[in-house]
């Protein structure tokens, strides 16, 4: 694992990498070639403006690999889904205290089965189960809404700790274990994941953490790998897959927040492509950019 740069994968220092190395092995060229060349290639240039207090700056549009390992990237997908989910949580309010734990609101759910010993089938079987889990009667009657990610560890023997985190709309969840047998919560659980689950309830300080917290899991770096191999299946399973599934009350298009200046007016994107002749922007990718402005763009 020596040779794998942790931090910026991208770049020439990035062909060098043992990451890189494998992603060709495994015939993932095209991913490999994206990760390094994200914030390189520049398409054309930004301008943006604030017109309530006049900010104004031109920038250029660097091509962007969209992997959550990429540290650049994640941060700019974890800004737009603070900027766009918020809204969302904040229209409900959040178990907090401990006057409150048997109330209604929003919780954090943590579920961990078994260590799996391949990882494609550990996510396959978490996503299956909980949606069986979220179909319980038991359970039916007491969520709401769930916002949840699958995080991935690799462990000793290159087995994987696969669990689920999530935040829940939820009535009370019978954690209380009597005469010896297992809480209600955990039996629901376990009969979904066919199987000893591992459940934690927590309290959240408010939306905004709940979100933070949850993102948190979504990226990765290398030492959550034993080997550079599995690092890079852990990449090419995990890309294109979404990384936060939401359901119930959570459910729906997000609509998507105007990116605000810090004065707190909202600012405004015009675009110039095909800095570069030598290669054709087409109208996919120029749609794609004015789409997803947040993530060629980082607000002051
Ligand atoms: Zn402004
Ligand atoms: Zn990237």
């Amino acid at each position: 694992m020596s040779s794998l740069s942790s931090k910026s994968p991208k770049g020439t220092s990035f062909t060098h990498t043992a990451l890189y190395q494998h992603l060709h092995d495994i015939g993932e060229d095209k991913i490999a070639y994206s990760l390094e060349k994200c914030g390189q290639n520049q398409r054309g240039i930004i301008m943006v403006n604030c017109n309530n207090c006049g900010y104004n700056r031109v920038t250029t549009l660097d091509y962007r690999c969209n992997f959550s390992i990429c540290p650049n990237c994640y941060r700019k997908r974890k800004n737009r889904i603070l900027r766009d989910y918020l809204p969302i949580l904040n229209q409900y309010k959040i178990c907090n205290s401990h006057n409150n734990v048997m109330g209604y609101g929003l919780r954090f759910l943590t579920i961990s089965p078994k260590n799996y010993s391949c990882m494609e089938e550990g996510f396959e079987h978490i996503r299956k189960s909980f949606q069986k889990f979220i179909r319980r009667k038991y359970i039916q009657e007491r969520i709401d809404g769930y916002i949840y990610c699958i995080e991935g560890k690799q462990k000793e023997g290159r087995t994987w700790n696969i669990h689920l985190h999530a935040i829940i709309l939820s009535k009370f969840l019978d954690m209380i274990k009597r005469n010896n047998e297992k809480p209600r919560l955990i039996r629901e659980a376990e009969e979904s994941f066919s199987g000893d689950v591992h459940i934690d309830i927590k309290l959240c300080r408010n939306q905004e953490h709940a979100l933070n917290y949850l993102l948190k899991y979504i990226s990765k770096e290398e030492n959550c790998f034993q080997t550079a191999e599995d690092y890079a299946r852990y990449v090419v399973y995990t890309h294109n897959k979404n990384l936060i599934v939401k359901g119930k009350v959570f459910r729906g298009k997000v609509a998507k927040q105007p990116i605000k200046c810090r004065c707190g007016g909202y600012l405004t994107f015009s675009f110039e492509f095909e800095i570069d002749i030598r290669k054709e922007v087409s109208d996919k990718a120029q749609r794609d950019y004015r789409e997803r402005v947040d993530f060629y763009y980082d607000p002051p």
